[in-house]
């Protein structure tokens, strides 16, 4: 199918159509979180008027109504990602993903002696907890370093893979740089050596045309809310072997096919990984949001935000001043800056009175920001539904607040 015509598209984002102090929102915060289609809040809306129930437990209409749609919600984004619905565990965001693998995974098989690679990109979300399994088991962490131009040191990378590396957890996308890590090769190298791989695909699933099973990792993270769906949604696939061998990470409801005061038996995985009740609504807004996605055409979706990527970029360098943090070949729509003599939270503030809304801080990657020795940095993140008349206005902000600065 052709591309689609972006000013509809944009039509089905309510929220791009408002302003923020006098101005028209220029929203640039797409790797914090993606703005909602109508579909997806519909999607939500129609759940708590039409079919609001818990799932799998009640056998009344409701009940089946919601956990038809529910598991449908879970083949949706099965399909989205290329992989089998039954090893796809709906969780919380990529920050429970990842957990899950660190406390299920991690936590029962490293020792002393064992090493977690990271890189030095990664997320707080995918350092943190492998911090927490380290000082309970005595393993350690090993860092991978990044070039200048924010791309993995690639024979550093496979230097590190020693013996003792047990993990190798790995953003897919810098959510700093924009960086696209080269995980197929990656993967393929660390599976040769016996070591077991975490992709943190947080950035990747909006924004690549994803295809997890050809990957081949044992682990793929995503967020629901970055692809536009709901907060609170998120999902880790695993391999089925790995979700079978490993223990339930929370105990409750529905996790299970049989309790007693003697003994428990769980239920089958995904089950067994989600105790409690879950976030219908927000899943079944997730599987849209993903239908959503597929509609649009990933590929179209990912052309489009390369020329916005392009566009941007171009007209950035031409203001005196300005730092580009990331300048791989092989990047996403995220572009790190600063300008000479400013501090990002000024740059964001001032920008902000202009109805341009960018992150600025440290972007849950401390380590990142050390390696390039800052305090801070602004970051502009971009959508398909993103215009070129919304750089332009960015432009103008920027050029405005930098005369402010003085
Ligand atoms: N990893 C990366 C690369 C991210 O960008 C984010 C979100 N900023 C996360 C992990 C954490 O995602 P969540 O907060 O949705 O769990």
């Amino acid at each position: 199918p052709a591309a689609p015509d972006w000013e509809r598209v944009r039509a089905d984002f309510p929220l791009l159509m408002r302003e923020v102090n006098g101005k028209p929102l220029v929203y640039f915060d797409n790797a914090n979180t993606a703005q909602k289609p109508l579909s997806v809040i519909g999607a939500v809306d129609e759940f708590y008027r039409r079919y609001n129930a818990n799932v799998s437990r009640a056998v009344h209409a409701l009940g089946s109504e919601a956990t038809e749609a529910y598991e449908g919600a879970r083949g949706k984004l099965a399909r989205f990602l290329n992989v089998r619905a039954d090893e796809l565990v709906l969780c919380s965001g990529t920050t429970f993903a990842i957990n899950l693998v660190a406390y299920s995974w991690a936590l029962p098989r490293l020792k002393a002696g064992d090493v977690i690679l990271v890189s030095r990109m990664e997320h707080h979300a995918n350092i943190v907890p492998w911090q927490l399994v380290a000082q309970r088991t005595g393993a350690s962490i090993r860092v991978a370093e990044i070039a200048p131009d924010g791309t993995l040191d690639m024979d550093a990378l496979h230097a590190a893979m020693t013996p003792e590396v047990k993990l190798l957890a790995l953003a897919h996308v810098s959510n700093v740089l924009g960086t696209v890590n080269p995980v197929r090769e990656i993967c393929r190298e660390a599976r040769r050596r016996g070591i077991v791989t975490v992709i943190d695909g947080s950035q990747a699933a909006p924004h690549l045309e994803l295809d997890v099973a050809a990957v081949g990792c044992d682990f793929y993270a995503v967020t629901g809310h970055k692809m536009c769906g709901p907060t609170g949604t998120g999902a880790l696939w695993a391999r089925r072997e790995l979700l079978q061998e490993m223990p339930p990470f929370l105990g409750g409801g529905e996790m299970i096919k049989e309790v007693s005061f003697d003994g428990t038996v769980f239920n089958d995985a995904p089950h067994k990984f989600e105790a409690g009740t879950p976030n219908i609504a927000g899943f079944i807004g997730l599987g849209v949001a993903a239908d959503y996605l597929d509609g649009l055409g990933r590929n179209h979706v990912a052309a489009r935000e390369q020329e916005l990527l392009a566009h941007f970029t171009e007209e950035l360098q031409r203001i005196d001043g300005v730092r580009i943090f990331g300048t791989a070949p092989h990047k996403a729509a995220v572009v790190s800056f600063l300008v000479e003599g400013a501090h990002a939270h000024d740059l964001a503030t001032l920008l902000d009175l202009q109805g341009v809304a960018v992150r600025s801080g440290q972007h849950c990657a401390h380590p990142l920001l050390q390696y390039y020795g800052v305090a801070a940095t602004c970051r502009a993140s971009l959508a398909f539904y993103n215009t070129h008349e919304e750089i332009e206005a960015f432009m103008a902000a920027l050029k405005k607040v930098r005369t402010l600065l003085g």
